[in-house]
């Protein structure tokens, strides 16, 4: 099995490569480090059957020799990366996405489009299903990025009815685990930072919202189940437990023993008011589930973050 992972030295995708490697696959993984970076697979880097290749999607791209699976993971994710590249972000789901694509029918490869509950903007219907169409504000700041998957979700699913690639997508929701940036903007991500640092914790709007949030590993599971099943999808991926963006800043108050206060600071533009995965689709067709509490996910994400954080400044910013 030889398998491209698109944005394969970001968060997810260096764990996808891992899980990859570790069943046997050759694996090339295609990155820009616009926003992952080569540190995220150093230690895959003596593995025979490990390659980094340094690309921008949205330029040339070659892959010599045969490809099994395509699993198209590149693309910025946090808001505030996708706000800090809003075009890059637009190019990669659009013109990066077509490069991924033609690759995949020029190989006769298996093609896995990571999309995301983000489709769904502000949803009007709750829990959300596959067959929901969304609530997208199409000249929002955030549809740099919906607007974005959207395009591609459309345009994987053209390949696969005229040009006849064997495409899939996925809806991954919110997704946690050690290797996320201590600052890339991400709700779990900085409350831990701010609670192992003993600073405010900063909980936007009235921190009612909600999200639903899915322990990397069980993630990964969900999309190499996709990538193993023959289904098109779309299909949810996600954990369905869902809290409040306060119960989470307090359960990882909780959990680090911190001693932070928690304070309330502006709602982005568009932010959405819930969140929830119907993941009945994900548990029929390719027989998964998330399985990691959020409890257990947070402890082992925040010892992730304990180590990183003793590390000096102008590593763990970027
Ligand atoms: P990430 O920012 O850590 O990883 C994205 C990777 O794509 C980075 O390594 C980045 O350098 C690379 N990239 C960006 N533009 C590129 C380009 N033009 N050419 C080559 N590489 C490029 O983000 P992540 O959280 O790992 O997300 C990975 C994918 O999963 C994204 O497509 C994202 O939309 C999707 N997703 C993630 C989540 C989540 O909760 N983490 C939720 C829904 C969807």
């Amino acid at each position: 099995m030889r398998v491209l992972v698109t944005g394969g030295a970001g968060f997810l995708g260096s764990h996808l490569c891992e899980h990859l490697l570790e069943r046997g696959a050759e694996v090339i993984c295609m990155d820009s480090f616009l926003t992952g970076s080569p540190r995220n697979v150093e230690h895959l880097m003596d593995r025979p059957a490990f390659r980094l290749i340094e690309t921008d999607l949205t330029g040339f791209v070659h892959v010599p020799g045969s490809l099994d699976l395509i699993l198209h993971l590149a693309s910025a994710a946090s808001p505030v990366d996708y706000l800090r590249h809003p075009i890059e972000t637009l190019k990669v789901g659009s013109l990066g996405t077509l490069h991924a694509l033609g690759l995949a029918k020029e190989k006769g490869a298996r093609f896995v489009l990571a999309s995301t509950s983000e489709v769904y903007g502000d949803p009007l219907e709750h829990p959300q299903r596959e067959t929901y169409w969304g609530n997208v504000n199409p000249v929002g700041p955030r549809s740099v990025y919906d607007e974005a998957k959207r395009f591609a979700e459309s345009l994987a699913t053209a390949y696969r009815n005229a040009a006849t690639t064997d495409t899939a997508i996925v809806r991954i929701f919110n997704t946690y685990g050690p290797r996320m940036r201590p600052y890339d903007g991400r709700a779990i991500p900085t409350f831990i930072r701010q609670a192992l640092n003993d600073e405010p914790i900063t909980v936007t709007g009235d921190g009612s919202q909600t999200r639903s949030i899915c322990y990397v590993d069980d993630t990964i599971t969900g999309i190499l189940a996709m990538a193993d099943s023959d289904f098109t999808g779309p299909v949810n991926i996600g954990n369905p437990a869902e809290v409040t963006m306060l119960e989470l800043a307090e359960t990882i108050r909780d959990l680090t023993g911190s001693s932070s206060s928690i304070v309330f600071v502006p709602r982005p533009a568009d932010d959405p008011a819930v969140r929830r995965p119907d993941t009945d689709l994900a548990a029929s067709r390719l027989g998964w589930h998330a399985t990691v509490p959020a409890v257990e996910g947070l402890r082992r994400t925040i010892d992730w973050f304990s180590t990183q954080l003793q590390r000096p400044e102008e590593l763990t910013r970027r």
